[in-house]
């Protein structure tokens, strides 16, 4: 079964493209939980960091500097951000599909800690 990314990759479900190149997609997340929050995806389907091949190298390039345009253009850049990118369980990924969290708009809580 296609993830939820690779659908709105091909076009199947809709997203508001902030930013598009070869290699990545960015758009804003559904459930935002900051002013600003942007997922900015590979559009090579790839799970997770753990199943990065060197050969991802590019592609994850790629990711960092789409973040730092993304950043950019909606006006963030300056008084910094966050990049989040969830792995597996513990790490609380849900999509199956690498994303990096581009979140900022305001000073966020460090509130990252074991679940009680
Ligand atoms: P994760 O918890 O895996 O790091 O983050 C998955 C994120 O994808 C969540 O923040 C969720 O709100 C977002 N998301 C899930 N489905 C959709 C969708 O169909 N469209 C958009 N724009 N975001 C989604």
């Amino acid at each position: 079964m296609p993830d939820i990314f690779c659908k709105i990759i091909k076009g199947e479900i809709p997203a508001d493209k902030v930013y598009e190149d070869d290699f990545v997609l960015a758009f804003p997340d559904i459930h935002p939980i900051a002013p600003v929050h942007v997922l900015i995806i590979p559009k090579k389907h790839i799970k997770s960091i753990n199943d990065l091949e060197d050969s991802d190298i590019e592609t994850m390039g790629h990711m960092f500097l789409a973040a730092k345009k993304v950043a950019a253009d909606l006006g963030i850049a300056e008084k910094g951000y966050k990049l989040l990118i969830r792995t597996g369980r513990d790490g609380g990924q849900e999509v199956p599909h690498i994303h990096m969290h581009l979140l900022g708009g305001a000073r966020l809580r460090e509130d990252i800690g074991p679940v009680r």
